[in-house]
C-alpha cells in the first residue's frame, strides 16, 4: 500500500525572500507492498514511551517501521543527480548536505527529549537498497500541490497484524524550488541559507517516513502542514520541537 501524505501550504520567511515552504502531498491509490518478505515476523520492539508529554499524538495518524530484520536504524540514500538541468555545484553541494543535516536531525531531537535512545537514522548516497530514498526531482506535485517543496510517499506493510512502514519515497520538488535557486544564483541567499531551507524541508518529510502520518495544529512544530516557523535558520536543534519527538516516541511506544 503507498501513501502519500497529505498537505496544505503556509509561507515561512528567511532573512532575505519570502518563498512558498511546504511540505508534502495528498494520499492515492494504494499498490502492493515491495518489501513484505523482509519483514520479521515477531512482536515489534518498544523504543519509546507512550503519552509522554506535550504531544499532539490525538492530532495526528502515527504509524512505526518494524524494527529488526528491515530495521533501525534506518538508511537514508540522497540521490542527487548533478546533471539535471541548470543545477549549479553549489545548489548540488546544498541539497546534498543539507538533506544529511534534515535527515539526520530526527536522532539528535530524540536524544534530546524522548527518555529512550532511538538508532533512527544512518545516511548514505546512491544507495538503492536504502529503505529510505531521498531524491532530487525536475517534476512538481500535481494540480493544486504544484507549489510544495517536499513529499513523502510511504509503502507499508503488516507485522504481528500492525500496519508497518516498510519503505519511503521523499522527493525535492525543483520546479517549486526554483525561485530558491534563483536567490542562491543570484547570491541574494547565501549558501547557507538555501542549505538551512533544504534541511528544515527534509526534516519535516523525514517525520513522515519516520512514523507522524499528517500534521500537528500548533504552527511551533516541525510537524505543522508549514513546517515549524518560529526558529528561523538561527538554530536547526530546536526546529524539531519537544512535542514533536514525544509523539513520534508514542508511535514506537508498543
Ligand atoms: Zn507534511
Amino acid at each position: 500500500m503507498i501513501i502519500r501524505i497529505p498537505c496544505t501550504y503556509v509561507s515561512v520567511v528567511f532573512t532575505a525572500a519570502l518563498v512558498s515552504f511546504s511540505g508534502c502531498s495528498k494520499e492515492t491509490p494504494t499498490q502492493p507492498s515491495l518489501t513484505q518478505s523482509s519483514l520479521p515476523t515477531s512482536t515489534l520492539p518498544v523504543l519509546g514511551t507512550c503519552n509522554s508529554t506535550p504531544n499532539y499524538i490525538s492530532q495526528v495518524t502515527l504509524v512505526r517501521w518494524a524494527g529488526g530484520v528491515s530495521g533501525l536504524p534506518l538508511n537514508v540514500s540522497i540521490n542527487v543527480n548533478r546533471n539535471l538541468p541548470n543545477l549549479s555545484a553549489v545548489a548540488a553541494d546544498n541539497y546534498l548536505d543539507g538533506a544529511g543535516l534534515g535527515a539526520r536531525l530526527w536522532q539528535t531531537a530524540m536524544a534530546r527529549h524522548a527518555s529512550r535512545s532511538f538508532p533512527l537514522v544512518t545516511v548514505s548516497t546512491n544507495n538503492s537498497s536504502a529503505p529510505i530514498q531521498l531524491t532530487v526531482v525536475d517534476t512538481p506535485l500535481p494540480g493544486s500541490e504544484s507549489g510544495a517543496f517536499g513529499s513523502a510517499t510511504l509503502g507499508f506493510g503488516t507485522v504481528a497484524g500492525r500496519t508497518v512502514i516498510t519503505d519511503v519515497q521523499i522527493r525535492l520538488h525543483r520546479p517549486a524550488l526554483a525561485g530558491a535557486e534563483t536567490l542562491l544564483r543570484n547570491r541574494v541567499w547565501s549558501p547557507l541559507q538555501f542549505n538551512a531551507l533544504i534541511t528544515q524541508v527534509v526534516a519535516h518529510e523525514m517525520g513522515h517516513a519516520l512514523g507522524i502520518r499528517s500534521h500537528s495544529l500548533n504552527a511551533m512544530d516541525l510537524m505543522a502542514a508549514g513546517g515549524n516557523r518560529q526558529n528561523g535558520e538561527s538554530d536547526i536543534d530546536n526546529w524539531i520541537s519537544t512535542a514533536d519527538a514525544l509523539t513520534l516516541s508514542h508511535a514506537y511506544c508498543q
